[in-house]
């Protein structure tokens, strides 16, 4: 951490990064107490079906509301997170409420449509991921067809093993996405094989999809590969229009991203979509 790779390979020091080294120290000591502290929060990115405007699901998206702070994103504690094993913590924490505040929209009468959580690695790899979550989805008396997890490329690099984790994911049910599908090496030969239901398209190739022909053409070939292989597909990161009339003329319907809505709190969401005499999921006029 503290030390950086120069330019001509060489390492060098910086009095910043004593400060990023405190930083990070201060960090990990207030995350152990996060939890209990009831500091973790969860937003909620719908995603939305393009041209019928129907929401078709959320991504719950853990935020840390440090008191010193404020609002953390989850690029900046995460890593500490796994670094430190917190992770399985924090994870728990995220799952069981992710769960809850599905089982409680369905409930109270908004759209039946799943939640996706984000994986770290750690916790795919944990022993007895299915028991454990079969315990979260019992406790919170969600449906296993309503929660979708996403994992990554970069953690099915054993793919025996992978493959073994997700058919046992798959017998009891629940949906797997890959997340930031196109940044990881997985090779394309293993994607046939693993049992999983849809391609996230990630944000990075969708940024300048408008002018940038190379990113389109990847953007297509993910698409067209997705409709072979018979998974579901969503792009991330869709922020104009002229983003979203690039994916749906190449045929991708599902979306995520500003352009349709930021992550939301619980109660944001509610008002937002939820409206009492709208059809609940459904946006716009
Ligand atoms: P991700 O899973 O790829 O989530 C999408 C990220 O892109 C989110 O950032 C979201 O706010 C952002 N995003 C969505 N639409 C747009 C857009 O149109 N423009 C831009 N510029 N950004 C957009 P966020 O919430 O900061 O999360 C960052 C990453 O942190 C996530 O990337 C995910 O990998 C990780 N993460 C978030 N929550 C969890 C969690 O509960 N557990 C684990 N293990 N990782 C999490
Ligand atoms: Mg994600
Ligand atoms: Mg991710
Ligand atoms: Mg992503």
């Amino acid at each position: 951490q503290v030390k950086r790779q120069g330019k001509n390979g060489h390492q060098f020091y910086s009095p910043d990064l004593d400060l990023q080294l405190l930083d990070h120290i201060e960090i990990e000591s207030d995350l152990r107490k996060a939890i209990e502290r009831n500091e973790l929060e969860l937003h909620y990115q719908p995603q939305f079906h393009a041209e019928s405007n129907q929401m078709i699901g959320v991504e719950a998206l853990v935020r840390w509301n440090h008191p010193k702070k404020g609002l953390m994103s989850p690029g900046l504690f995460i890593p500490i997170a796994e670094e430190t094993g917190l992770i399985f913590e924090i994870g728990t924490w995220v799952l069981k409420e992710a769960c809850r505040q599905m089982k409680l929209w369905h409930d109270e009468g908004g759209p039946l449509i799943p939640i996706s959580v984000n994986l770290s690695s750690q916790q795919f790899h944990q022993p007895n991921l299915v028991m454990y979550i079969k315990n979260i989805l019992e406790e919170t008396k969600l449906a296993p067809n309503y929660l979708e997890l996403e994992i990554t490329e970069s953690m099915m690099m054993d793919p025996a093993v992978s493959i073994a984790i997700l058919q046992e994911l798959n017998k009891i049910g629940i949906r797997i996405s890959l997340d930031d599908f196109g940044t990881g090496y997985s090779s394309l030969s293993y994607l046939k094989k693993f049992p999983i239901h849809k391609l996230k398209i990630d944000r990075s190739f969708i940024m300048d999809i408008t002018q940038n022909s190379s990113d389109k053409a990847i953007v297509a070939a993910i698409i067209s590969m997705a409709q072979h292989l018979k998974l579901d597909v969503i792009a991330e990161g869709i922020e104009t229009k002229d983003q979203l009339d690039v994916l749906t003329e190449n045929d991708c319907q599902e979306i995520q991203g500003y352009y349709f809505s930021r992550p939301l709190s619980a109660e944001q969401v509610e008002q937002e979509f939820f409206i009492p005499g709208r059809i609940a999921g459904e946006i716009g006029g």
